[in-house]
């Protein structure tokens, strides 16, 4: 059978105009026939593009063909053709370049009208359809997916997502304001006559590492965060510590976003480490420091781990270091610190004691003597989680994986031999964790005026 496609387009000014766009052959016989390809849909889709792209740039010429001072009709200088690249593919439109009026000083003798609508050539849903996959896969993955599904240039190449990429995120950058010492802007009076806050925030802040690509040094340190409210998306951040001059800032801004008031309570969950507090430090007038139980449960389940693997040599002593574990954690989870730092010393002494063949022992010993002085170091931000618990309160950000897991990730090519330079992993940082929080799309509507969210697109079938 034979399937004509037709557009007909109706401009302002009430001329319509037919075009033909395509006509697929297609069989009925086998499954593969049935339905449209994506290569037939590539086809139509960028004709289609083709067409609404060229009437919307003639309509938008159409506005400017006369002075805006004394109505005369502008001199056309002539036309050249430009290239704009969509997600639908790369169309190519006319454009004219008209000699401004003498009846007034312009800043230059011509201009282009379509220069004026679209500066960069690239559409914004294209950018941001490039910046969301590259924050989630490899700028050459990212090609590759768009090349798959859509009508896109064979010739995008993973430089050029790079580049708009990093466009993108430098753009946020430049948004953030100046950074402060302290963000607490007023004071315990004012905070008292503030309306009920909605309920406690809870932020998590962690620190994990990034292979280097900088000669001399292997590996950087970069932070992350999540904010969680009850009612409301949780936000990520993210930042290199040694590259950014504006920590507090983000963190400030991620509060400000969930709608957060200076009386509204903070709990602070980290892993101990002094850079992470002192982000944190001054941020909220009502805030609690402590240790994420993930941390601390995590580090007992790498002892436990071990003390399996010790069982096959060394049964009985292994059922011992296992018993000694479960009290601790009991413990620590109560927020028994005395019994808990007794039961850890006593751990580590008869660690030492025991003889065996094993022999990841002495990983063993070095990761409990490390525990030992991991809580000793963070004993003041122990609280006692299982009160926590039943009172309802967050004992930690995320049970089954860590914040530097969810946003380092897979992207950052943990297991692979991926190397960073300490911007370029910066500028990930920015548009992954608004990729993550689903907070991107959002960030392109507010910069590209018109450009619609996905609720608001209407169809009239
Ligand atoms: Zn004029």
């Amino acid at each position: 059978m034979d399937i004509e496609i037709t557009v007909k387009i109706t401009a302002p000014d009430g001329t319509a105009h037919t075009e033909q766009i395509g006509t697929i052959t297609k069989a009925s016989d086998t499954i593969g026939e049935i339905g449209l390809s994506i290569s037939e849909s590539k086809e139509l889709l960028l004709h289609l593009q083709q067409e609404i792209v060229s009437a919307q740039c003639v309509a938008y010429c159409a506005t400017r063909t006369c002075c805006p001072n004394c109505g005369r009709k502008l001199r056309c200088k002539g036309r050249s053709d430009i290239r704009y690249r969509t997600v639908f593919g790369d169309v190519t439109v006319a454009s004219p370049r008209f000699y401004r009026c003498q009846c007034h000083d312009g800043p230059a003798q011509t201009f282009s009208p379509l220069t004026e609508l679209l500066p960069d050539h690239v559409a914004p849903e294209l950018l941001w359809l490039e910046t969301k996959w590259a924050s989630l896969v490899s700028f050459g993955i990212t090609a590759d997916i768009l090349k798959d599904v859509l009508p896109i240039d064979v010739r995008l190449s993973s430089d050029t997502i790079r580049r708009h990429h990093g466009r993108a995120a430098t753009r946020m950058e430049a948004e953030l304001a100046e950074e402060r010492f302290s963000f607490i802007e007023t004071s315990a009076c004012q905070r008292e006559q503030m309306p009920n806050p909605e309920g406690p925030i809870t932020v998590g802040i962690d620190g994990g590492y990034v292979r280097s690509r900088d000669v001399g040094q292997s590996h950087f340190e970069v932070t992350v965060g999540k904010s969680i409210l009850t009612d409301r998306p949780s936000r990520y951040l993210g930042l290199v510590q040694s590259h950014d001059d504006k920590p507090k800032r983000r963190l400030h801004e991620v509060l400000q976003d969930q709608g957060w008031q200076e009386n509204q309570p903070v709990t602070f969950m980290t892993d101990g480490g002094d850079t992470v507090i002192n982000i944190a430090q001054d941020m909220a007038p009502a805030s609690e420091h402590i240790l994420d139980w993930f941390h601390v449960t995590m580090r007992i389940t790498v002892m436990q781990q071990y003390v399996k693997g010790l069982a096959h040599h060394n049964e009985d002593d292994a059922e011992n270091l296992a018993r000694q574990l479960r009290k601790i954690k009991g413990f620590l989870w109560n927020g028994n610190l005395h019994d808990g730092q007794w039961a850890i010393e006593d751990l580590v002494v008869d660690l030492d004691e025991v003889e065996t063949d094993y022999a990841s022992i002495k990983a063993l010993r070095k990761t409990a003597a490390e525990f030992e002085t991991y809580i000793a170091n963070n004993k003041d931000m122990i609280p006692n989680y299982a009160e926590r618990r039943r009172y309802g309160e967050r004992v930690s950000t995320g049970f089954v994986e860590s914040t530097v897991n969810t946003v380092v990730g897979k992207r950052f090519g943990k297991k692979q031999q991926m190397r960073w330079s300490k911007q370029g992993a910066h500028l990930m940082l920015q548009t992954r964790t608004r990729t993550l929080d689903g907070t991107l799309r959002a960030k392109f509507e507010q910069w590209y005026l018109g450009m619609k969210s996905h609720e608001e697109t209407q169809m009239v079938a």
